[in-house]
This record gives C-alpha cells, structure tokens and sequence, in this order.
C-alpha cells in the first residue's frame, strides 16, 4: 500500500504527535544529569528498562481487557463458600454519593455532622434490634477487627473484675481468624472437636479447661454450614463458670430478622457488613465488622463512641474503661453508609427473605448434587453446604482440578480445602441472590465435572482451557517462587 501524500492528504504533524506509538527502551539514567541524593549504590548499573508509551485507547483497551478476563459476582456465579459473593444492589452505589454525606470531612464540626452522626446512630439501632445486644461499635473495619476488639473487651472485663483466665475455647468447625485473634489478643486457643452431626454437643465440653477458660468462640452457622443449636445450654453453662461466650455472626444471613444471637447465650457478636449487609466484598477491601455486647460489656466499646448531648450528638473520645481506638475517625463511613441503605431498601419483611431464600438455595444444591458428590454431614443446612472430593478421589481427581474444571464451565469455583475437618472439603454457598435457572445451570456443570472425573481424569488434571492462564505449576511455584516481575532478557528466554 502506498503511503499517502503528506500534502494531498488531511494527514497533518502536530509538535507532540507521536507518529509510531509504541514501546519506548529507556536508557538508565545518566550519570552526571542523576539527582545527588540517589546514593551509588542504589543505581541501576545494567538492564535497561522498558516503559510502554501508548496512546490512550490502547491503554484503555489493555485495561478493559485485562478487567474482563476476571471472574465477579457482576458476570459470574460466584459460590465461594464463607465469602456470601452474593450480588448488592446497585442502588446503593447510586444512592450515597448523590447525598452530600459523601461530601463530609472527619474534621468537620459535629454541628455539621449532624446528619451523618444520626444515619451512623440508626444503624447502631438496626444492628442492635438484628442481634439483640445493648450496645453496638461501628468501629471494627473488618470481620477479623472486631473479633480483636471483642476479645480485647473480654480481657477489660476480666482484668476489672481480677479474674486470670487464660483459655479461649474453639470449636474445630470455627472459621480460621478465630484462633488468630484469640492469640493476637493474648489468649491461648484451645481447639474442642464438634460432634458426630458436624456440632457441638454440651458434653464435648467435659474435657475442656473450664477454670481457666475466659470464653467460647462459636462460629454460627459454623463452617460446615450448620446450625450451632446447642449453643444456649453451652452457653449456660460457661456463664455459669464465669465465661462468656463471643459468637462469629459473619455469616449471619441465614439468621437474619429470625434469631436473635443474644438469645442463644452471646454476650459478643461481630456481624461482616461486606457479606451480609450490602457492600461489595472483595477485592481486599474495605469492610466493616461492627460488633455488639451485652450491657455489662458496653463500657469497654472502642471509642470514639456517638453520644446524645446538649447540643445534638456527638462522638464521645475518651473514656477511661474503653479499650481505646481501633481505627482512625469514625470507621469505614461508606461501608456503614451501605448497610443503613440496604437494611432500610429491604426493611424487616426483605432481611427474612433473604434468610430463608440463602436456606432454601443451599438446602437445593445440598439435595441435588448429593448422590454425585460425597456429603459428609447429611442433615438440614443454612446458607451454605460442604461436600467432599471422595467419590472423585478413587479416580485420582482432587478438589484442585474439579474446581478448575468449573472454571471452563464459567463458573467461580467453590471455596476449596476448608473447613479443615473435611479432608478435600468443597464448600459450596449460593447466597440469595442467584435465580433458579442460574443455579441449575451450575447444578449441571458440578455433574458434567463428575461425569468427567469418572470417565476422563486426564481432562480435569489438565483443566483450565478457556482461562487466559492455563494450569500452573503450582509445586514449582512454591519451591521456586519469582517474586518480582521478569526482566526482558528473562521472558524471550
Ligand atoms: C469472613 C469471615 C470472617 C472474617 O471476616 P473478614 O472481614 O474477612 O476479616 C470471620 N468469621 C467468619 C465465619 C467468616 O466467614
């Protein structure tokens, strides 16, 4: 093709048009134009270093691209278990940055908060009439936080009534971060084992530590999915040895405007607004996990605590008995913002359909996929089951490859390995948002994935093949892992 005729054609050169865009190989920098501070040492001595200088399509094309290729509850079916990836509503994205609370500042005066100070105090409210507690912090910026902030308020507690317990018990079907913050805490975990049903059974605790054990951590609906419903007698009875029992509601949906968690015995409840209350989970962040205490605990809340004045309300930053502060200002103020829209959007009638609908979504797959994979515990689930690769392990195929078999079928894969207690666990949470065609569409592929295992292995272990990456060595992976990002002669060889 002929090049067109700079003068004939519409084709012109401005100053800073770059006529070949394309990479640019930056030479290091030289030496005597280097900036004084940089010390010798420091400077790159051989290896030249490539920045890409595209124009602005290409490089919004690379990023679109790049976004695509990702798996999101906004293009998939996301069913990894403990996680609730369920869908949130994007009216709530809408709705806050229309309002001029999103305008604020942390430093403003209170008499200008006053708005927000009240949306933040109704959500307290909110949480306490879910939960049944007397007070609630917003402060805790995540589910793990306000297990921290819930045990830093048992030792408060313990330390002003001049009790030593050292011992925090933990049922094996516990979520992972509950042992972790018992130790950050100052705690030593002790694992007790849950029953033949996958729960735990008042006798398991005749063995424990009892004297020494300042509280119970009890994950409810526990990890397998299940239903803690023994939890008011163990709780009776660590009350009646000077325990309390601190109960992990972030998976809290199934519950919802149906039990109250101060009525199975807990005096501390920590609840994942980034699972259960709809803001957006993933992606590192950010969170909220709002705890709530009974009254004997409240004095202990992080601060700075909203408090009804003189002159309106206002944030109470001091007080002598609090375990301090968390976090800086007020919490993460969007995600809490987030919550108050969802709870107010569905209202009391809209959180029980989201309770039974996240039941009967679960209870659905556990009953269909059960005579393809191995259920472990067959009884009545919440929001979520667990299976195992057992059936599937006679062929050789471990959860690893029917998870990313999955991933060819256009499914996110299940959460994989855990809980612990079930060797080559699948764990499987539909959340109440995906419709019935989706989750039979899912159904079939779980089956297809099966059938496959059975009749050729050899695809699964290979599996994925549509994915941008395909399998990866994950054992030279792990005995080799390249922590930094190639240099250029490293990727052509
Ligand atoms: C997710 C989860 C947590 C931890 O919450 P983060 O916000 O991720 O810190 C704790 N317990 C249970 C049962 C969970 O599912």
């Amino acid at each position: 093709m002929q090049k067109p005729d700079r003068k004939d054609s519409l084709l012109f050169e401005l100053p800073w048009h770059s006529p070949n865009p394309g990479l640019v190989v930056c030479k290091p920098y030289p030496k005597d134009r280097r900036p004084p501070s940089i010390p010798e040492e420091l400077v790159r001595k051989e290896g030249t270093l490539e920045l890409p200088s595209l124009d602005e399509l290409s490089v919004v094309r690379h990023f679109t691209s790049l976004s695509q290729k990702n798996f999101s509850v906004d293009t998939h079916f996301y069913p990894l278990g403990s996680c609730t990836m369920k869908y949130n509503p994007k009216a709530i994205e809408v709705l806050i940055p229309r309002t001029r609370l999103s305008k604020l500042h942390p430093y403003m005066p209170h008499a200008l908060l006053q708005g927000l100070l009240q949306t933040l105090q109704e959500l307290e409210q909110y949480l306490m009439a879910l939960s049944g507690m007397d007070a609630v912090s917003l402060q805790p910026s995540a589910g793990a936080q306000g297990e921290l902030a819930g045990l830093l308020i048992i030792k408060a507690y313990l330390q002003a009534k001049n009790i030593q317990k050292t011992v925090v018990l933990i049922p094996d079907t516990a979520h992972g971060t509950n042992p972790a913050s018992s130790s950050l805490a100052g705690f030593k975990p002790v694992v007790i084992p849950s029953g033949p049903n996958g729960i735990l059974e008042p006798s398991l605790l005749d063995s424990a530590p009892l004297d020494d054990t300042a509280a119970i951590m009890i994950t409810n609906p526990n990890t397998l999915g299940l239903f803690e419903a023994h939890m008011p007698k163990i709780a009776e009875r660590l009350h009646a040895r000077g325990a309390l029992v601190y109960m992990d509601g972030a998976n809290l949906n199934p519950l919802l405007g149906f039990v109250q968690p101060r009525r199975l015995g807990a005096d501390i409840v920590h609840f994942n607004l980034h699972k259960t209350f709809g803001a957006p989970h993933g992606g590192g962040g950010p969170g909220a996990g709002p705890i709530g205490v009974v009254q004997e605990l409240s004095p202990y809340l992080p601060v700075p605590r909203i408090e009804n004045g003189k002159e309106g309300l206002s944030l109470q930053q001091e007080n002598p008995e609090s375990i301090g502060r968390l976090r800086a200002f007020f919490g993460n103020v969007l995600v809490l913002l987030k919550a108050w829209v969802y709870i107010r959007l569905l209202g009391l009638d809209g959180l029980r359909n989201v309770a039974m609908t996240s039941i009967l979504n679960a209870n659905y797959v556990k009953e269909r996929l059960k005579g393809t994979y191995h259920l472990p515990f067959d009884t009545a689930c919440m929001h979520e089951c667990v299976f195992s690769d057992r059936v599937q392990a006679a062929y050789g195929i471990k959860t690893a490859d029917i998870a990313k078999r999955l991933l060819d079928y256009g499914f996110h894969p299940p959460t994989i390995a855990f809980p612990l207690i079930v060797p080559g666990a699948l764990m499987i949470e539909p959340t109440e948002t995906e419709t019935l065609e989706t989750i039979e569409a899912f159904l079939r592929a779980m089956e297809a994935v099966a059938k496959e295992a059975e009749e050729a292995p050899e695809v699964l272990r290979g599996a994925p093949y549509t994915t941008p990456v395909s399998r990866v060595d994950e054992v030279r992976a792990n005995r080799e892992p390249r922590l930094v990002h190639p240099t250029s002669q490293e990727k052509k060889r």
